[in-house]
């Protein structure tokens, strides 16, 4: 498909991301920060933003499946990949293959990547997965000794690190987090008794970087941060960090709307009086989510409109009301347009959703240009 003439497409600021990720790493001090790209970079392309990342030598990357992984390398991407989701049995072959770092979760799948690992005759990098309070993958905390433990009796895995997740570290009230972490530092325990070297430890995501500063150990995995995404209030993000991702659309239709007319299906909306209506060529198909009619707002021509009436499959109509936009006039339906800005972080609230599924939303129909 060429899509470089569609006129809705996404603008994605490389250089806002290396400055996201030369802020945190300056943020974190002696932690190292390893930029997860899962999810095609949070929709803002796993290849161009890994090649950006190992241009600056980050020391490795976060991914959630394999599969990601493996896209990663065959872009020519060399520095360490570390899967951090869960994996079956079949798919273990393919992280020897490709070099990636597989997640031990439980005793079980360590000793199947130890098997398969002595098979392929080589030696599988892992970090142990420690559950402290998320009930996703992982050992209880209160039984991690026995992962811990049986890890050292396997002969061709090396433990590079250890790792838990926050449930709650962007919630305002941060007792539960402080609970996991202190979970987590009590399993570590285990090395010193035994008298080993401690892996390298992890478990602060973007919230609990700038939330959580006794959490960033020894490796953070910022993933919202580094698009330049916050969930927090101002305050906490006390970090400067810059929105890579803008969103454009263009009008391809005008038309006047008369009083009492609704607009679009199921007619939610209709104008009191005359009015202005502009088309745009995107829609829920795209990403620009059923749950922002009659909710968001999009900047035409440096001033900000309403969308009204239901979002469509593949259009979106603007009440522009008085003023004048024409056939090719640019929209921003996220990002800054002179004097306005619309952020991420706006569609979702407007969207009653996260940041996170905005971004991850935007779908592959929407060309994406990258911005060195
Ligand atoms: C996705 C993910 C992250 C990144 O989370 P952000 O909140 O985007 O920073 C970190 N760790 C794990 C295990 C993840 O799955």
């Amino acid at each position: 498909m060429n899509d470089t003439q569609r006129p809705t497409w996404c603008e994605i600021d490389l250089s806002a991301i290396e400055h996201n990720y030369l802020a945190i790493d300056a943020h974190v001090g002696s932690s190292q920060v390893m930029p997860i790209v899962k999810a095609d970079a949070y929709g803002h392309g796993h290849r161009q933003v890994a090649q950006r990342l190992q241009e600056l030598n980050a020391p490795c990357l976060g991914v959630a499946y394999v599969e990601e992984g493996i896209a990663l390398r065959k872009a020519d991407i060399t520095l360490p990949i570390h899967v951090l989701g869960g994996a079956v049995e079949r798919q273990i072959p393919l992280f020897l293959e490709h070099d990636l770092t597989f997640t031990a979760p439980s005793v079980d799948k360590l000793h199947q990547i130890d098997e398969a690992a002595q098979s392929a005759k080589t030696e599988a990098k892992v970090h142990l997965k420690i559950d402290t309070g998320m009930e996703r993958i992982g050992v209880h905390h209160y039984n991690a000794d026995n992962l811990l433990q049986a890890a050292l009796n396997c002969r061709s895995i090396k433990v590079e690190g250890i790792f838990s997740h926050f449930a709650s570290a962007d919630a305002p009230d941060l007792q539960f987090a402080r609970l996991q972490l202190e979970r987590f530092l009590e399993v570590l325990d285990f090395y010193p008794r035994h008298d080993l070297p401690t892996p390298v430890r992890h478990i602060a995501n973007s919230s609990a970087i700038l939330a959580l500063p006794e959490a960033h150990l020894d490796l953070v995995r910022p993933g919202l941060l580094i698009y330049g995404v916050s969930q927090l209030t101002e305050a906490v993000t006390n970090i400067n960090i810059k929105a890579a991702l803008s969103w454009r659309s263009e009008v391809v239709y005008f038309k006047v709307v008369e009083a009492g007319n609704p607009v679009s299906y199921g007619g939610t909306w209709a104008p009191t009086e005359a009015t202005r209506v502009v088309t745009l060529p995107v829609g829920y198909a795209d990403g620009y989510r059923r749950a922002l009619s009659n909710r968001a707002q999009v900047i035409i021509n440096n001033q900000k409109h309403n969308v009204v009436g239901r979002v469509c499959m593949d259009q979106t109509m603007i009440d522009i009301g008085n003023s004048s936009a024409y056939n090719g006039d640019q929209a921003t339906l996220i990002g800054s347009s002179a004097d306005h800005r619309i952020t991420v972080e706006d569609l979702a609230e407007w969207a009653d959703t996260i940041p996170y599924e905005i971004l991850t939303a935007i779908t592959a129909r929407v060309p994406r240009r990258w911005q060195p």
